[in-house]
């Protein structure tokens, strides 16, 4: 960033609303370190990461050294239960899988504490999503036997890692990082604190490299948590927890970021793939007017959410993107209400067969939640 360059309006806010006008500039504004330059290092990097879905990471070398030494590493994310699986969620279930896949032992919370403090949703309902997300996440392929989930409200161990991490900080760290909030959501993020070192208790093997796979907007998080690594450190010997970052899914309307409020402007894993057709069908895309002129002048894919889909989530392969990108929608090659109905078809196929997987998973959900 130069003198002249405009002041950023870019905002991370785990808790309101993230802002990003350049992801360029988080590197500079924020200090994390650009994910590209170790993609030649990785084992066997995923989608996510050589297409630049992952962009952003914090100290992430450590891991990246544990996982080709085949040393012990511990994986660890979650999610809030406020609604079923959507894209979002989706996408850092991957991440998790990933790195389990690649050595790393899992840990994945609910985030109970979080879903009542932060959206107001009591743990009697927010358990019937947990369920619901836990099924999710073993369709997808979590492995039980390199894994740990839990419940925020039910882990004794984060509770009273939350309550010690209390000590060390003060009010007005927690209001620079997070601003003026109410009690709750310090004390949420205090748990959240708990939650990222737990893999590193003795109860787990002691310290070891962590990496926790979020949206950029979890970074304030991360922030808190490698500050309370470093205040407690002679007591419990934490390694600072890594960090990798993915971009946010552009919202099927055309905004930034995908949002509960607005039920047209994403989809979850549980609607019917009629409903979900429906939402392709009537979303925003980066195409012209008429069809005559993007035939001419060729569409826009870097503001298109469906291109995003395709990017983050459906296409299989990185050459097909690219063929996206340069060859079919920047030409014109291809009008959007056709680039939709492929779209259609490969969401439908992948959402019927997720939900037959998920039906399969929701009694096992249950057990690991013990709810009844
Ligand atoms: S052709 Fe496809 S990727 Fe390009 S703007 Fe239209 S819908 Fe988006």
């Amino acid at each position: 960033m130069t003198t002249e360059d405009p002041p950023s309006k870019t905002k991370l806010d785990p808790f309101g609303t993230t802002l990003i006008e350049d992801y360029d500039r988080l590197y500079q504004e924020f200090g994390i370190q650009p994910f590209k330059p170790l993609l030649p290092e990785m084992p066997d990097p995923s989608a996510a990461m050589r297409r630049g879905v992952i962009f952003g990471h914090r100290d992430f070398e450590r891991v990246l050294s544990a996982m080709k030494n085949h040393e012990e590493f511990a994986v660890m994310s979650g999610i809030k239960p406020t609604g079923e699986f959507h894209l979002g969620t989706l996408q850092t279930a991957r991440e998790v899988i990933y790195f389990q896949q690649h050595g790393g032992t899992a840990f994945y919370c609910i985030a109970d504490v979080e879903a009542y403090e932060d959206n107001g949703i009591p743990f009697e309902r927010s358990q019937k999503y947990a369920v619901g997300n836990v099924a999710d996440l073993l369709a997808l392929g979590f492995n039980l036997k390199k894994g740990y989930i839990y419940r925020q409200s039910k882990e004794e161990r984060v509770k009273d890692l939350a309550l010690t991490f209390g000590r060390g900080l003060t009010l007005a760290t927690m209001k620079a990082i997070y601003g003026e909030r109410h009690m709750g959501l310090y004390l949420s993020a205090l748990i959240q604190a708990g939650d990222i070192l737990m893999p590193q208790l003795k109860d787990f093997g002691g310290p070891k490299p962590t990496v926790v796979p979020v949206g950029i907007d979890q970074d304030p998080h991360l922030r808190l948590t490698r500050d309370v690594a470093f205040k407690f450190r002679s007591k419990y010997k934490f390694i600072p927890p890594s960090s990798t970052y993915h971009k946010l899914i552009k919202a099927l309307d055309g905004s930034p970021k995908m949002s509960k409020r607005s039920p047209m402007s994403y989809f979850t894993l549980e609607e019917t793939p009629s409903a979900i057709a429906k939402k392709i069908s009537n979303a925003f895309t980066g195409g012209r007017p008429t069809a005559e002129e993007q035939r001419r002048l060729g569409a826009n894919p870097d503001i298109c959410p469906i291109y995003d889909l395709y990017l983050f989530h459906f296409f299989e392969s990185d050459a097909d993107v690219v063929k996206l990108y340069n060859e079919e929608c920047k030409c014109g090659k291809i009008l959007c209400g056709e680039d939709k109905q492929r779209l259609k078809k490969i969401v439908t196929e992948f959402v019927k067969e997720h939900q037959r997987k998920r039906r399969q998973y929701i009694d096992k959900a249950r057990e690991i939640l013990e709810v009844e």
